[in-house]
């Protein structure tokens, strides 16, 4: 790998490059250390430009978009992070929506409304990017993201462009191809219907009413930290709640007030202290009940060997 600052100098791009940016300010849990280099492309170019250079000097790559279901450790991420929340565009043709990966998702779903189409008001007032959404085939509300896709644009390792067209059998809870494939997602179109604009945003204020009834935005917090398993019978955050770990804190982290599968940055909290309250609950889950919850929020970057 070449020297941060030498690398700085050879990537040609119209979006930011930084050394040393502060990973927090790009989380919802508002923690996480330094990228040794982080860009903000503004287009497609960009993206394959970092793409190639990074490749080409083995440099590895994280991809960011709105940093809301993510955990970056305190040490900060080593190589390249792409942060794509640069990439904006939004265009509507018939009732197909194409937009820009790094676009948040709940604009992306008022942009439809306005436009007098439905199928991502399911979406409205979750955080995150419309590329973040895709890649964990986001849910809420009787909906997920896989019921509106129509295709995806990806720009692969070597710079390369593909146009990507979804499969039932690649998606599932939780689950989409793009965990297995190394790339940016750079923009995807949603297959959306006709709809009423005034009963849309019924429907959206509703949600957003009910998210922040349940608190979501009462805390920096990066929404549920562990899925659903049905197995288990209850929602993770009833199993948590069950144990009595409702308001577990370590350090400035703790787990919410308002909902026990959420844990909230009270403020002074590290990326190390949000770990282990995380491990603490799902050790005891564990212990006490014998079920292995599974974690939804992503550990990102270099942890202490202690912490991994
Ligand atoms: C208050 C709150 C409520 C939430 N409620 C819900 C909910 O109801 N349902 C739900 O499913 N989730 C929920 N979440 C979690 C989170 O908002 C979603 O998972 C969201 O889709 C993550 O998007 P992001 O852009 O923040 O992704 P990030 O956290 O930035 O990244 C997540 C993963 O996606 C990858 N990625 C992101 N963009 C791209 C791209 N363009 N190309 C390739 N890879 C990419 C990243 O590399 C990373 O692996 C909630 C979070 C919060 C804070």
């Amino acid at each position: 790998m070449c020297s941060l600052r030498e690398c700085a100098g050879k990537i040609n791009i119209a979006g930011d490059l930084r050394v040393g940016e502060p990973l927090s300010r790009h989380t919802t849990f508002r923690v996480g250390g330094p990228a040794d280099l982080y860009a903000r492309p503004e287009n497609e170019q960009d993206v394959a430009e970092l793409l190639r250079f990074a490749h080409a000097h083995d440099v590895p790559v994280f991809v960011l978009g709105g940093g809301s279901n993510i955990l970056v450790s305190d040490l900060g991420v080593r190589g390249l992070v792409v942060d794509t929340t640069g990439l904006r565009r939004c265009s509507v043709s018939g009732t197909t929506l194409t937009v820009g990966t790094g676009l948040p998702i709940s604009e992306a779903s008022a942009f439809a409304a306005e436009s007098g189409l439905g199928g991502l008001d399911f979406i409205y007032a979750m955080p995150g990017s419309v590329g973040g959404a895709v890649w964990m085939n986001a849910r809420c509300y009787d909906g997920e993201i896989y019921d509106v896709l129509g295709s995806v644009t990806l720009i692969e390792p070597h710079g390369g462009r593909c146009v990507y067209t979804p499969r039932a059998e690649d998606f599932g809870y939780k689950k989409s191809p793009f965990m297995e494939r190394p790339g940016v997602m750079t923009s995807v179109s949603f297959s959306l219907h006709r709809a009423d604009r005034d009963e849309l945003w019924q429907r959206m204020r509703e949600h957003e009413a009910d998210r922040i009834s349940k608190g979501h935005f009462a805390a920096p917090c990066a929404g549920s930290v562990f899925k659903n398993n049905r197995a288990f019978g209850r929602p993770s955050g009833a199993i948590i709640d069950s144990l009595g770990l409702r308001g577990y804190q370590e350090g400035g982290a703790k787990v919410s007030d308002l909902h026990a599968n959420i844990i909230v940055n009270t403020g002074p909290a590290t990326a190390a202290d949000i770990r282990a309250v995380i491990e603490h609950v799902r050790r005891e889950v564990a212990r006490r009940l014998g079920h292995e919850l599974e974690r939804e929020v992503l550990y990102v970057g270099q942890w202490n060997e202690d912490q991994a």
